[in-house]
């Protein structure tokens, strides 16, 4: 299985398919020949799950790329909820979620996944306040792991700016952190405009969601998923910036709302094809 520079992927919990394999044999006779991986329930991530799912993928000619972290605890559902319950900022679930991760990173590993990657939470503004200690421990431990394990791991953009999000990666001091660029995200938070934010964390960017959205409307909300080119993103810029910054990874397709996933991740296919 050959990927070609800039190949269309999909992340494949957006086929709306919660089953790993199932979403898989989805993406084979949708002719999608790059996915990122899902989370799953912990007890999923076994050795003998990973070798099943990477000889299912190979067999669909699927190629796993990357392999989200993340937990059956967390919420989306308002900037509130994401504050509280996503990523690795609680104290009181830090052990369990660093346990789970170490799973998860076994898991990418054994499936062939060139990173894990996560929403680690919103990142501390301010330096000197102990919770951006506590991440910047945590996520070296988590780094570390991965790089015993020969793999990379990607922090999810969106939460921060584009400058909080080096300034947090200058701090890390690890050779293997990268960034997976989310543009709607960067909307959806209200934090900063993609195009501008991708110049900036070129050097960083190892792979991409191709997203869309439009911007909150009011204070403390999130903005709104869109198909992709529906939205604000202004995906010809963005394809376009990847190519400039050189970037040749899969262009990998998520999309986490709406009643036709499926036909939305083919009508987003054709238009990233029509554009890389
Ligand atoms: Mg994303």
């Amino acid at each position: 299985m050959r990927m070609q520079p800039m190949e269309v992927g999909v992340f494949l919990s957006s086929t709306g398919i919660s089953d790993p394999f199932e979403a898989t044999t989805k993406l084979g006779e949708l002719g999608i020949k790059s996915a990122q991986v899902g989370f799953q329930p912990p007890e999923f991530y076994t050795s003998e799950n990973a070798q099943k799912l990477k000889a299912h993928m190979q067999k669909n000619g699927v190629t796993p790329t990357v392999l989200f972290i993340g937990f059956v605890d967390e919420s989306y559902a308002s900037m509130a909820a994401v504050q509280e319950t996503v990523g690795f900022l609680n104290p009181d679930k830090l052990d369990e979620r660093v346990e789970v991760s170490r799973k998860a990173i076994d898991f990418a590993a054994e499936l062939g996944c060139q990173a894990a990657a996560a929403h680690i939470g919103f990142v501390p503004a301010d330096s000197s306040d102990p919770a951006h200690g506590k991440l910047i421990e945590t996520m070296r431990e988590i780094a570390d792991y991965c790089k015993e394990k020969g793999i990379a791991f990607h922090l999810e953009t969106g939460q921060e700016t584009a400058e909080e999000l080096l300034e947090f990666l200058a701090d890390l001091e690890r050779d293997n952190v990268f960034i997976n660029f989310d543009p709607a995200n960067m909307i959806l938070y209200g934090k900063d405009k993609p195009i501008e934010a991708l110049e900036l964390v070129k050097d960083y960017v190892r792979s991409v969601h191709c997203k869309d959205g439009v911007w909150p409307t009011a204070e403390g909300q999130l903005g709104e998923e869109r198909p992709l080119g529906g939205g604000q993103v202004d995906i010809p810029a963005f394809v376009a910036k990847l190519k400039e910054i050189g970037y040749t990874g899969p262009l990998t397709i998520e999309r986490e709302a709406g009643d036709d996933r499926i036909g939305d991740i083919l009508r987003g296919k054709e238009l990233l094809e029509s554009l890389r």
